[in-house]
């Protein structure tokens, strides 16, 4: 050990004996391309901001950054100096220098600046994620002041979040539909048997919605009101029982450049959703098939699981069952599955060392 871890650690040991040891000693943190979302072992979920940054534009520099919520709040409202960039693309960093002032500042605002007392990180990656691109997160956790760094595939801690038994030799599926991407798993003894990613996930979803409301009623909504409406009654098949919801907006209309006002409905999203429902379908039916039949067997006993935010949109657990005949469930905050996952991991990191790894 260096003199300075030496005395480092005395340090620590004095404090513990005279103040106790409230400090924070493991956090997990889920870095996604929509959301980052922070637990502790003593507090639970501490953080839940866009992963998004704003900055202002000033010839060849660009200052002031705004991190998260309050920076998702300028997207498409800033005047031409200010600039909203997402610095994670696909679950992986996008832009180095940006991902991590905007964990060093998450991490500062919940657990703030405690040189004394640095936390071991466990980080979730994506299965597609590359070796440099895991590298990359495990150093960027690495100098946000962590003691240490350790990294877990992302759909290990939502199935762990989501209950799974993942250390057993049983089939587990997990149907992953975060901001960039959609990512599916099947899972057995603590590893991933087979994974699919597809780059198709809430953010082109809306991008869709948007050019639906274009195409179908001539009207111009930015991504911020598609990806509102989307929440508000995104649905991916309508039901021959369902009560079928409405909402109305106020948009531009294009022919006419007058503001309108126009009611959308559940059927409107099942048009609008549609490209990415087949993809869905198609890529689920694409892993069933190269799966081995004893894991078939135990997913279509379990239940495959679908988290993420785009979980939320309804009727997917219907369409899977009618066209691939798969039973899912959605949990309770699909979008949280993940992060509940770390939660649990963190209370005893050192049980679940079978699903954690260092990248170098
Ligand atoms: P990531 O892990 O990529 O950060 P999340 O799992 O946080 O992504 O999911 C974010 C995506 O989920 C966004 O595109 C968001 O619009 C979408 N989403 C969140 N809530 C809902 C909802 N109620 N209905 C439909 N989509 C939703
Ligand atoms: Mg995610």
């Amino acid at each position: 050990m260096s003199l300075l871890g030496f005395v480092k650690t005395k340090i620590q040991k004095l404090i513990h004996q005279t103040i106790g040891s409230n400090h924070i000693d493991i956090i997990g943190i889920d870095l996604g391309t929509a959301n980052t979302l922070i637990c502790t072992k003593e507090k639970g979920i501490v953080l839940n901001e866009a992963s998004v940054a704003s900055y202002i534009v000033d010839g060849e520099n660009s200052t002031n950054y705004l991190y998260g919520n309050e920076a998702k709040k300028l997207v498409g409202k800033t005047p031409y100096r200010v600039d909203t960039i997402n610095p994670l693309e696909d679950g992986v960093i996008a832009d180095n220098h940006v991902a991590e002032d905007m964990i060093r500042f998450f991490l500062q605002k919940t657990i703030g600046n405690n040189i004394i007392f640095n936390p071991v990180i466990i980080g979730a990656v994506p299965i597609n994620a590359t070796k440099v691109e895991r590298k990359a997160i495990q150093e960027c956790l690495e100098r946000s002041n962590a003691k240490e760094a350790f990294l877990i595939y992302e759909s290990l801690a939502s199935a762990i979040g989501a209950g799974l038994p993942v250390h057993k030799p049983c089939g587990s599926m997990i149907i992953d539909i975060g901001g960039g991407t959609t990512e599916i798993s099947i899972i057995s003894l603590g590893g991933i048997v087979k994974s699919r990613a597809f780059k198709y996930g809430g953010r082109k979803i809306d991008q869709c919605i948007l050019e639906y409301m274009q195409e179908k009623y001539n009207i111009l909504i930015g991504e911020t009101m598609a990806e509102t409406i989307k929440k508000n009654i995104g649905c991916a098949y309508i039901k021959p029982d369902q009560t079928v919801k409405k909402v109305k907006i106020q948009a531009r209309n294009l022919k006419n450049s007058s503001l309108q006002e126009v009611i959308i409905s559940q059927e409107d999203m099942v048009q609008a959703t549609a490209e990415f429902t087949n993809m869905l379908v198609k890529n689920v039916r694409d892993i069933l098939d190269e799966t081995p039949p004893e894991l078939i067997h135990d997913i279509m006993t379990n239940k495959a699981i679908i988290c993420g935010g785009g979980a939320n949109i309804a009727n997917l657990d219907y369409v899977l069952k009618t066209t691939a005949n798969l039973s899912t469930k959605v949990p309770d905050h699909p979008e949280l599955c993940l992060i509940n996952g770390l939660y649990k991991i963190i209370q005893d990191y050192k049980k679940y060392d079978f699903v954690l790894f260092k990248q170098y």
